[in-house]
């Protein structure tokens, strides 16, 4: 957090503060979800597939494009660490930097999840969230946020001194290497900054800091998404459970997650077509 400054404010400090924001990148011109087909398309779903992912674990789940995916809260209270990734390529991945600056710190139905350079396309577009109705609380807290990263062993290690090998970090590399067959360390490299999908967040309001609190979620909540490309999807259970105290470590109460994968009638897909990557010419000006 930065520290009171050293320096006196200069003579114009009032005036300088005072400067409007303007927004870094105004959706204006932003590609947007055909939410009308999306709406036709999800009457004529049918659930084929369920994967449950264990407490203080993870699973992968394939999704084809135009089929839908939704992530269950199931038994009790528990926060879930999403990555996605190209079915057939895992270099593209998702950005949860330029979809926080592009959609804001926490996702809500409508949003799309990019994919980094050079691709930046959406993955998978939120179709419906059950906590809606959360909004932001008195303290700035939302859910289903792009601002956090995941917790993994090395921060753990630095602030604390111990390795916890649970930290959703781990148990998404542990899953992308069973799926992959990729040496783990290799498989670890390609585990991106994740959707904190239930997770309750936000900023302090005098120090700024990243904060968590108790996830509003319930049994029977669930966060949907429409595949915009063929995905590889990891999901993991965040050791820190519903995040109201701690996390990196097996004191909290933690409960499974479903991934459920929904297919679509093909006829009501006839006027959608799959993203594209960029289409930037990677001159980079030379
Ligand atoms: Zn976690």
């Amino acid at each position: 957090m930065k520290p009171a400054g050293k320096n006196t404010p200069p003579k114009d400090a009032a005036a300088r503060r005072a400067v409007k924001p303007v927004i870094c990148y105004p959706v204006d011109t932003l590609p947007q979800p055909d939410m009308a087909m999306v709406a036709a398309t999800r009457d004529t779903l049918e659930m084929t597939e369920t994967i449950i992912v264990p407490p203080r674990d993870a699973r992968t789940f394939t999704v084809p494009a135009g089929h839908f995916f939704k992530i269950v809260s199931v038994e009790g209270p528990q926060v879930g660490d999403l990555n996605l990734w190209a079915r057939q390529d895992l270099s593209e991945k998702f950005y949860s930097g330029k979809t926080r600056a592009l959609h804001g710190t926490h996702l809500g139905v409508g949003d799309r999840l990019w994919s980094g350079f050079p691709y930046l396309r959406p993955l998978a577009t939120i179709t419906y969230d059950t906590l809606d109705w959360y909004g932001f609380d008195a303290y700035g807290g939302g859910v289903h946020d792009v601002i956090g990263t995941r917790c993994d062993p090395y921060t753990g290690r630095l602030l604390g001194g111990t390795d916890y090998h649970h930290c959703c970090h781990s148990n998404l590399t542990r899953a992308l290497a069973a799926e992959t067959g990729l040496p783990l360390l290799e498989a670890e490299r390609h585990v991106h900054d994740v959707l904190n999908v239930f997770m309750c967040t936000g900023f302090t309001r005098d120090t700024h800091q990243y904060f968590m609190k108790a996830s509003p979620v319930r049994p029977g909540d669930f966060l949907e998404f429409f595949a915009e490309i063929d995905l590889l999807g990891a999901l993991s259970t965040c050791p820190g459970g519903d995040c109201s105290t701690e996390h990196s470590s097996d004191a909290a109460a933690c409960y499974p997650l479903e991934i459920q994968i929904f297919t679509p009638e093909p006829e009501t897909l006839s006027g959608w077509s799959s993203p594209r990557p960029s289409a930037y010419s990677r001159g980079h000006g030379l």
